[in-house]
């Protein structure tokens, strides 16, 4: 049994296979769609039906509405993510998964529902006061000495097939040119054009924007000790109401007492993190619950003290949408708990180990944090295939946040391959027409109307627009 993973090398991992002459084997692949194109997916579907034909069985974890219905059995778990999923929801035929009400998957698949299509009218478009950030001979990689004007205050999908450039022309190029502006005298230059050594490109009409943040699918931090109430910010509020109880004022604990990082108020046995580490063998150690605070990562003391009912750490294990309920007269956490139920997120837990979201949550976290600060307006943002990984009602949400991020007079750039966002987006710009040295042009530019009608796009086929 092999287990293949990765983009491009899957793919070619795959086309070995079916020159072999070996059956019976079982073939898991896990989102093989990931960064793909409508006609690479059609593609890759084929090569896994060759390989199933031959004798093997093919099992495929996807959210690729294309490949789960060329499935012949369909598994779904659920019904939501994290603590209220686990279960199967449906296993069956594609005819029957969209007969089957209690099945997300299924409603889409069945049409029922779709990820919402944004009218035309209500789409942002080029007006003769639309503001632009530009890029000139741009060379990064297979590009082809581009110059590129990218409009502002609306969305803006970067498209074309894999190696085509996309990356190059923003990740590579436009990333570091904008970092390098806002790094260097805090963005107050007065170059016409920002220019380093390494990057070839440059980049001008930079007053534009008044900053510029990266949201990627990175994790929100990599311990267990960081979670999404400190990523957020609102974890120093949280443990100041603490410190302001009674009991907190009797025995003189402050908010650093609240704290399972600290001295003050963390298990001393296992220095705040619940567990510990048991060595098996020389090269085997295991975690296990620590013995002292059962898991609390408090100190017994700490615990004494309760907010609304609530010691600190059954606050810690309420999910976001319980603890908004409890916060409801706290405007600042309240705030940033509402967006999180907003975007579907009120499912995880206050204190959830980092490590333990997935790249979209971390993703729709940071996306949470960006939108709770107040009165923050022109900045770019820059998401590079953020629908990896997420199911359709998941690609909702998040196009819900994008659109506030622009309502609030923001930009938003997208790398995205998925044809419902970028039907979606305000304005395209597309690479290619190929990967590689065939690559690295514009092959068109316009809204998704537009690019719908120009024969050069390969990706105007498979948007819908009205
Ligand atoms: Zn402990």
């Amino acid at each position: 049994m092999a287990t293949l993973s990765g983009g491009e090398a899957q793919r070619l991992s795959l086309m070995n296979h079916l020159n072999s002459d070996l059956d019976s084997l079982i073939f898991i692949v896990d989102e093989p769609s990931t960064g793909m194109h409508e006609i690479e997916k059609n593609n890759l579907m084929s090569i896994l039906k060759e390989i199933n034909k031959l004798g093997n069985t093919v099992i495929i974890v996807e959210h690729d509405k294309n490949i789960i219905s060329q499935a012949d059995q369909i598994i779904e778990l659920g019904p939501d993510p994290g603590i209220l999923g686990g279960y199967l929801v449906f296993q069956g035929s594609l005819d029957e998964i969209k007969k089957e009400k209690s099945s997300i998957t299924g409603r889409y698949l069945s049409g029922e529902l779709k990820v919402s299509k944004k009218p035309n009218n209500s789409k942002n478009k080029i007006k003769s006061d639309t503001k632009f950030i530009e890029l000139s001979k741009v060379s990064t990689n297979n590009l082809k000495n581009l110059n590129v004007r990218i409009p502002l205050g609306m969305m803006v999908g970067i498209a074309g097939v894999s190696g085509s450039g996309k990356s190059s022309l923003i990740s590579e190029t436009l990333v570091p040119l904008l970092n390098e502006h806002f790094t260097r005298n805090n963005g107050e230059d007065e170059d016409e054009y920002i220019q380093i050594d390494d990057i070839k490109g440059k980049l001008s009409e930079w007053s534009n924007i008044a900053d510029s943040v990266v949201i990627s699918q990175s994790p929100i931090g990599r311990t267990k000790t960081s979670n999404p109430v400190s990523y957020i910010g609102i974890w120093d509020s949280i443990r100041k109401i603490y410190a302001k109880e009674e009991l907190s004022k009797k025995r003189e604990y402050t908010e650093g007492h609240f704290s399972f990082n600290s001295e003050k108020g963390g298990c001393a046995n296992c220095k705040g993190a619940g567990s510990v580490e048991v060595q098996l063998s020389p090269t085997t150690t295991i975690d296990v619950v620590c013995e002292i605070c059962n898991g609390t990562r408090y100190k017994q003391s700490i615990l004494d003290v309760r907010y609304k009912g609530k010691n600190i750490n059954e606050l810690l294990n309420l999910t976001v949408s319980e603890a908004l309920e409890l916060f409801r007269d706290n405007p600042t956490i309240s705030r940033y708990l509402s967006i999180l139920v907003e975007i579907g997120m009120g499912y995880i837990t206050l204190g959830q180990p980092a490590p333990t979201l997935s790249g979209g949550e971390a993703q729709r976290i940071k996306l949470a944090k960006e939108l709770g600060k107040s009165k923050k307006s022109g900045t770019l943002y820059i998401l590079d295939e953020p629908t990896t990984g997420l199911h359709d009602s998941d690609i909702e949400k998040l196009l819900g946040l994008l659109d506030k991020l622009v309502m609030q007079e923001n930009s938003v750039i997208i790398i995205e391959h998925n044809s419902d966002v970028l039907s979606y987006v305000d304005y395209i710009i597309e690479l290619g027409p190929e990967g590689g040295p065939l690559g690295g042009g514009i092959i068109s530019l316009g809204s998704p109307q537009e690019i719908k009608l120009n024969k050069n796009s390969r990706i105007g086929p498979f948007l819908s627009v009205d």
